[in-house]
């Protein structure tokens, strides 16, 4: 992270303030501050109460207070820990000190008679009320010296810092804001619109409340002084997400007026017709492409909802049009899946296919190179071994990418020299693994218009959810036995363990020879991230074209394997995925007519929470609503992968907390729109340190 750049233009590195040396601005830097300003922006946690003295007598277990009294008795206890033990009364009551380490001068300033002023937690003890290891000093007999008058901030904190330098620090940072140096940036009329105080009397609240201040409301993060933080900050991370866009579409891109021959015998062949989700979703698509600027549009739609086909007729209308189109995919399995439906799809048409991915070599990638490159390859299906630099396209007019969350903001931008003569951008379509929650559309997505499939295929029958412990495998495995006799195909899938992949392989091994000995008349084979593409892609043609029964897995199953023959799955520690995981591995049974199931079966004991999330999963096969629910439950980066996430890293905001600024915040943003500087200035004080920003 630069020192200076940090918060834009205007503010000093911390080595500016008295104090802060080469070893101070390492532990700052820590914490993400390097500048005034960012000390401005390291908000408290929480405060304590340093502002009056409360009486003893009134005291309970938990409070944190300031209390005022004489010493009474002042005795080294030998017991099992030597301790200094002082009794202080303030007339009201009395209370015990209590310390385990003392110096001899310490001993002094705690002598009968003396005068003290205490701060700390009251905790029950042996003969009533104590406080341990209490910050105190003298005070005079007359009670005069001052109380603080205002609330105490209680910074988050790193190694080797101690709170009080942090306070001071903040105390000379505040005293550089009243010079008027960090600049008001939201205009009047917003401000008075949205009823949001101005930013620096905000920032001296929130590092010195007065005494009156709702403390509950700040610890809420509630105040109206927070909410004008977040506020801002969540300005600042749209409006970059609308440079963003901004940069994408400033290109232009190819006018694709729709299709009028291919469409037809297309749809004619396919043995099913379009959902009108797909439809209207597909004529969103079509619309746009017929425009001058890049299309950026997110499809959004829950498993098995058909969102390859609205792939495929985009495609088709770039073809028609002379364009070549790209689908990238996440993974070579899905990668394959693609092509091998698409071959289908488009062959009898007369088009033609290139594949491209890492394990593509040698000649073969030569000649896919080569037809990519001469343009005798309309479509080009591939993972995100299409977006290298050696693959040059010849006129590239549509890139779909398969499963966004995979795929990052650089790679958006990239894109974009991938275009025809590098002054047209494709068309981007986004076509989502995961329905994500609306407040997350809304902030991680606010650069691409959004179509959602809200309707699934007719014809599909639920998937059967059950929960069940480990501890009834035997069950679990009687039924594997019986599903197979009917014929049926059965996913065995394994989980991870502690985030490792070498570990989550080796359970599937000891799964798969376990599985082999109870069900020895079975044909069961094992496909795990370790094993090369070729091995990988071969087990799953042979699961494909039913000869196998059981298939045991990793979750590199989860996306885009499609047989629909298999009804039944079984998942392993199901508590260790997230919601949406689960409902996106579960998306793959339930694909043909018969009735499938999907057993969960946990390893107990599971945690009150466990319960609930699985309970979420059986009780609705609503990818929403089971998205909306793991947002809750786990926070965006669960959903939104991690890649999306380092960006959605907020120093304030909470986008659970504060969801409902958002609204607002697209509307500011709105308003800005014809005052450049100021959005520009928004966006270096929150974001100009940003990496995955940096280079828009
Ligand atoms: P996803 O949205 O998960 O990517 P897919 O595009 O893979 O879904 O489609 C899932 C399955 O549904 C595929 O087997 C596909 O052929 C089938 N399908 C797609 N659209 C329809 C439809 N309108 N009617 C019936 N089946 C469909
Ligand atoms: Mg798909």
């Amino acid at each position: 992270m630069s020192v200076s750049s940090s918060y834009g233009a205007g503010s000093p590195a911390v080595t500016a303030l008295k104090g802060v040396g080469a070893a101070l601005s390492v532990k700052l830097e820590r914490l993400g501050i390097s500048t005034i300003q960012d000390l401005l922006f390291h908000l408290p946690t929480r405060y304590q109460d340093r502002t009056r003295i409360v009486p003893i007598g009134s005291l309970r277990p938990g409070d944190e207070c300031v209390i005022q009294g004489t010493i009474l008795a002042s005795d080294i206890q030998m017991g099992r820990r030597r301790s200094l033990l002082c009794r202080i009364q303030d007339g009201t009551g009395t209370l015990t000190l209590r310390f385990f380490h003392f110096s001899a001068a310490q001993k002094n300033a705690l002598a009968v008679g003396n005068e003290l002023r205490c701060f700390s937690e009251v905790r029950p003890g042996p003969a009533g009320l104590e406080m341990v290891h209490p910050e105190y000093r003298a005070s005079a007999a007359d009670g005069l010296t001052p109380v603080e008058e205002s609330l105490t901030p209680i910074y988050p904190m790193t190694e080797g810092l101690q709170q009080a330098r942090v306070r001071t620090l903040v105390q000379q940072s505040l005293a550089w804001l009243e010079t008027g140096s960090v600049s008001e940036l939201l205009p009047e009329s917003v401000r008075r619109q949205w009823r949001l105080p101005e930013l620096k009397d905000s920032l001296i609240y929130l590092h010195a409340p007065p005494v009156d201040a709702d403390q509950h409301l700040l610890l809420e993060g509630l105040h109206p002084a927070q909410r004008r933080l977040a506020f801002e900050e969540l300005l600042a991370h749209h409006l970059t997400l609308l440079q963003l866009r901004h940069k994408v579409q400033e290109h232009g891109a190819p006018v694709l007026p729709p299709s009028q021959q291919l469409t037809e015998p297309f749809l004619a062949q396919l043995p099913f017709s379009l959902t009108n989700a797909q439809q209207r979703v597909s004529q969103e698509v079509s619309a746009d492409l017929e425009k001058s600027i890049p299309m950026l549009r997110l499809v959004q739609g829950d498993v098995g909802s058909g969102k390859t086909m609205v792939a495929a007729l985009a495609a088709l209308q770039a073809v028609e049009n002379g364009l070549q189109a790209a689908i990238m995919a996440p993974t070579e399995i899905l990668a394959e899946q693609h092509f091998i439906n698409f071959s289908q799809w488009m062959e009898p048409l007369g088009i033609k296919l290139a594949w491209l991915a890492g394990k593509v070599k040698g000649k073969q990638r030569v000649t896919q190179l080569a037809a990519i490159a001469d343009g005798s390859a309309q479509i080009v299906i591939g993972t995100h071994a299409l977006f290298q630099e050696e693959v040059r396209f010849y006129n590239l007019g549509l890139a779909v990418i398969d499963e966004q969350h995979r795929f990052g903001v650089h790679q958006r931008l990239s894109l974009r020299e991938k275009g025809q003569d590098g002054k047209r951008s494709p068309h981007q379509l986004i076509m989502t693994a995961t329905p994500i929650p609306r407040t997350l559309t809304m902030s991680a997505y606010a650069d691409l218009d959004c179509s959602i499939i809200d309707e699934l295929p007719p014809g599909r029958t639920p998937v059967n959810t059950v929960v069940i412990a480990d501890s009834r495998r035997d069950q679990v495995v009687d039924r594997v036995r019986a599903a197979c006799a009917e014929g049926r195909q059965v996913y065995w899938v394994c989980t991870l363990i502690e985030e490792s992949e070498a570990l989550q392989c080796q359970a599937a091994e000891v799964a798969e020879t376990m599985l082999q000995e109870l069900l020895p008349e079975l044909r069961i084979a094992l496909v795990h991230g370790r094993m090369k593409a070729k091995e990988k892609s071969e087990v799953m043609q042979r699961f494909k074209a039913a000869e196998l029964d059981l298939l045991v897995a990793t979750t590199v199953i989860e996306v885009g394997v499609d047989v629909p023959n298999a009804s039944v799955m079984i998942i392993e520690n199901p508590e260790r995925l997230g919601l949406s995981q689960l409902h996106q591995l579960r998306g793959r049974v339930g694909r043909g007519s018969v009735e499938s199931f999907c057993v969960l079966m946990y390893h107990a004991p599971l945690s009150k929470q466990g319960r609930e999330r699985l309970a979420v999963v059986r009780e609705t096969t609503d990818g929403f609503r089971i998205a909306e629910k793991d947002l809750e439950l786990r926070g965006p980066g669960e959903i939104l992968g991690t890649r999306q996430t380092g960006m959605m890293q907020f120093r304030i905001a909470d986008l659970q907390r504060d969801s409902d600024l958002l609204s607002r915040v697209q509307q500011v943003a709105t308003q800005l729109a014809d005052q450049p500087v100021v959005m520009e200035a928004v966006v270096r004080r929150w974001l100009g340190h940003h990496d995955e920003y940096g280079h828009v």
